[in-house]
């Protein structure tokens, strides 16, 4: 672990403590570049810690502080998400894999900060997730499956879907497992398929209803 102290940072508001974890990746073509950025007080911006693609994690802020990640969104009906989060920077453009031992970095991580705040599976997010249309990162390259096997994200459902898919069950199902951003039906689909389907087009389908499980709702 190698320390970068960012000045972009505050203190959690109301006294709270995270309980989310948000996955982003940087977009810039270094992970230096990355992190001069996160430290520069002029941008604004911030998050505690950044993996590379190497798996060496840099530190910027302190976990038990506000890090300047998420910006505008909700999840699970919660908004000022940076008081209630860590954020997690990956060294990625956008649009390549995530090299095995960033993924291995990441997920040992994951795997302590879940442990020391107590974080549920359910609430390892993408920035995309609780930011539905606005932000599309981790991106469709990221491999969520991987994590979800170790019990580092939540798990997807298997069920079948119902066989005349609705718009109004599906932004329910959708908020029951997290989605609430107000956002039109075909944002929220669109976030839906980025985290659990990223490669599926057309309208809604009884398989965008699977993976967020609950069966019973439509069955
Ligand atoms: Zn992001």
């Amino acid at each position: 672990m190698i320390d970068r102290p960012s000045p972009n940072f505050g203190p959690r508001r109301d006294g709270l403590r995270p309980s989310i974890v948000v996955l982003h990746y940087t977009a810039m073509s270094s992970a230096e570049a990355a992190i001069q950025r996160l430290c520069d007080p002029e941008a604004q911006v911030s998050a505690h810690y950044v993996v590379c693609r190497s798996g060496a994690i840099t530190r910027l802020v302190a976990e038990d502080q506000r890090a300047w990640h998420a910006g505008e969104g909700e999840w699970r009906g919660q908004q000022d998400i940076n008081s209630r989060s860590v954020g997690i920077e990956l060294d990625n453009t956008g649009d390549h894999p995530f090299p095995e031992p960033q993924m291995a970095a990441l997920e040992g991580l994951l795997q302590r900060i879940m442990e020391r705040w107590d974080i549920a599976p359910e609430n390892v997010i993408g920035h995309s997730d609780m930011a539905p249309g606005r932000k599309s990162d981790p991106g469709p390259r990221f491999d969520w499956t991987r994590l979800a096997r170790q019990g580092l994200a939540a798990q997807a459902g298997y069920e079948e879907g119902p066989g005349a898919p609705d718009c109004t069950l599906f932004r329910r199902i959708a908020r029951d497992a997290g989605f609430t951003a107000d956002v039109d039906h075909e944002t929220l689909l669109a976030a839906v398929r980025l985290r659990f389907r990223p490669h599926a087009t057309g309208p809604l389908a009884p398989e965008d209803f699977t993976p967020l499980g609950h069966a019973a709702l439509w069955t």
